[in-house]
């Protein structure tokens, strides 16, 4: 098969790859220089979007691409199929890249096609973890379903249309089963999660903003079981799943299961290639891995974190947008003989549930100082965390906070001031990040502006 040369190319069709190809264009790139290799069959989107709009029922804001197209989320020119075409970016769509030889600068499709590259972005993100890769019984039967890409997320919307009273069953207690649970709710679905740890999102939450969400999901009628874990499926003679089996013995009947019990960066391309930390592919500060021409972005990037003097990966939105746009701006600026600032990266995740809307920055390491009205029944649910180590605060989480609010928290995020006393923490709540905010110096508004170069919203 004919080969295909491109000057720059990105592997990869999701959301850091979305934000590159826009700065590409933003730093000039001319037409046939670059080319996008995605197994999706759409131009980039904003993948947060498929656990809530894409989910809700008919009417109530559900979202249909084109609306969720890359800079949809940022509020940013939504980047169409034509805006591609127009800039002379190349998407090479429904292409599957199974090799990678990064001596010969060379990637293998799939259906065995060549693509030779002179600079390569790998943007390939996260692969679901299917319970049918641990060999549970009956995982492969109908109307089990994961999320990750928008085909997975029309799956399930086309099952909630043609079950209208179904019970569903959600496997897992992280982001993707809180979101998915609350989408199914809204769709009139008699929910159940179930999940093994004591309370949900252990990664972030702590047991009082947990407290909050399982309280507020208990009112809106999720049914919530702990301490257990999927063990296998019973199907219908049809195929389609029945019950869902718990190791505590129970089998609670299900018309619709979805799990989310994680997701690992999908880097197995590259094995033995580049090198690795913390289980993604190993970048410096200008995105850069230890293969010359060769650069990593979004999830499966492991980047040194200066503000906390170690080695992460991040899984959320906003690093796939910033990461991009620095690798991007270190290429074009390379190039020229010249550098940029290194990554400088604030944590920064957020989620929206039913009327919910939380955000949270920085490090959850410390001691913890809960602060609001944290009763899952009231009207405000106005809430937040602090989270304090050697005296400083190093991260924040807010629930229903205002723009000003969510600014606020950020910038407590990055320059951490010293801590009050824990009850006075608690008593001032996030006027603290108000205070901090007000007394900012002209130094602080510089990172103050820089944290609030990309909105936020999903
Ligand atoms: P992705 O967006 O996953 O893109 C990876 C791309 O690479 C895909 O197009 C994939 O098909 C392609 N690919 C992979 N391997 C190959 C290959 N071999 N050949 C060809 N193509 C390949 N984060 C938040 O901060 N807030 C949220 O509210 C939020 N909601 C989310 C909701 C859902 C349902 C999901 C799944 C994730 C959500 N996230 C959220 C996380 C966020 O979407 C990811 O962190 C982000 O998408 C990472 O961007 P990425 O470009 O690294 O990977
Ligand atoms: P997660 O790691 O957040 O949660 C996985 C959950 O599944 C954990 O609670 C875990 O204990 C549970 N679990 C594991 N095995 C189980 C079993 N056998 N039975 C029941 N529960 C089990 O992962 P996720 O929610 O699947 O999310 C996947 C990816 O998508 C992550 O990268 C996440 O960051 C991203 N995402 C982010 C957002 C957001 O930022 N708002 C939203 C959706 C997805």
């Amino acid at each position: 098969m004919a080969e295909k040369s491109f000057k720059y190319m990105i592997l990869g069709g999701g959301v850091s790859a979305g934000y590159a190809a826009r700065e590409f264009a933003n730093q000039g790139v001319k037409p046939g220089e670059l080319a996008i290799i995605s197994r999706e069959t759409v131009a980039p989107y904003e993948r947060a979007a498929l656990s809530k709009g894409y989910l809700f029922p008919e009417g109530a804001s559900r979202q249909r691409l084109p609306s969720f197209h890359i800079c949809a989320g940022a509020g940013w020119e939504i980047l169409l199929p034509e805006w591609y075409e127009e800039k002379g970016i190349s998407l090479i769509m429904d292409t599957e890249i199974v090799e990678a030889d990064l001596d010969s600068k060379t990637l293998i499709s799939a259906a065995g096609e060549a693509f030779k590259y002179q600079v390569l972005i790998i943007a390939t993100g996260s692969t679901v973890l299917r319970l049918s890769d641990c060999g549970l019984q009956g995982a492969n039967s109908k109307n089990i379903f994961y999320l990750r890409d928008i085909d997975e997320a029309e799956q399930i919307s086309q099952a909630l249309d043609a079950k209208k009273t179904a019970k569903a069953v959600v496997v897992g207690g992280g982001y993707i089963a809180l979101e998915i649970s609350a989408s199914l709710r809204m769709n009139n679905i008699d929910v159940t999660m179930i999940f093994p740890e004591p309370w949900c999102m252990p990664r972030l939450f702590t047991p009082g903003i947990a407290a909050f969400y399982e309280g507020y999901y208990a009112n809106k009628g999720i049914k919530i079981i702990k301490g257990t874990v999927a063990i296998g499926f019973d199907a219908h003679p049809n195929g389609e799943v029945k019950n869902v089996l718990l190791a505590d013995g129970r089998a609670l009947p299900a018309d619709i299961v979805a799990v989310g019990v994680g997701a690992m960066p999908a880097t197995t391309l590259f094995y033995w290639q580049l090198n690795e930390e913390v289980g993604g592919i190993k970048i410096d500060g200008l995105m850069r891995t230890n293969v010359p021409d060769v650069y990593a972005i979004g999830d499966v990037a492991s980047f040194y974190s200066k503000i906390y003097n170690d080695v992460r990966r991040v899984e959320h939105v906003d690093h796939a947008r910033r990461s991009a746009e620095q690798a991007v701006k270190a290429i074009y600026a390379s190039e020229q003989g010249m550098t940029i600032e290194e990554y400088d990266y604030l944590p920064f995740f957020y989620s929206k549930t039913f009327d919910l809307s939380w955000q949270f920055y920085g490090d959850n390491v410390g001691d913890t100082v809960l602060f609001g009205d944290t009763d899952p029944k009231s009207e405000s649910h106005k809430f937040g965390q602090y989270w304090i180590d050697n005296g400083k605060v190093v991260g924040v989480f807010l629930e229903s906070g205002t723009a000003e609010e969510c600014d606020a928290i950020g910038l407590v995020a990055r320059v951490q001031p010293d801590a009050l006393s824990m009850d006075e923490m608690a008593k001032q709540g996030i006027y603290f990040a108000l205070c901090v905010q007000g007394h900012s110096d002209i130094s602080l508004k510089g990172l103050k502006k820089r944290h609030s170069d990309l909105p936020y919203s999903p």
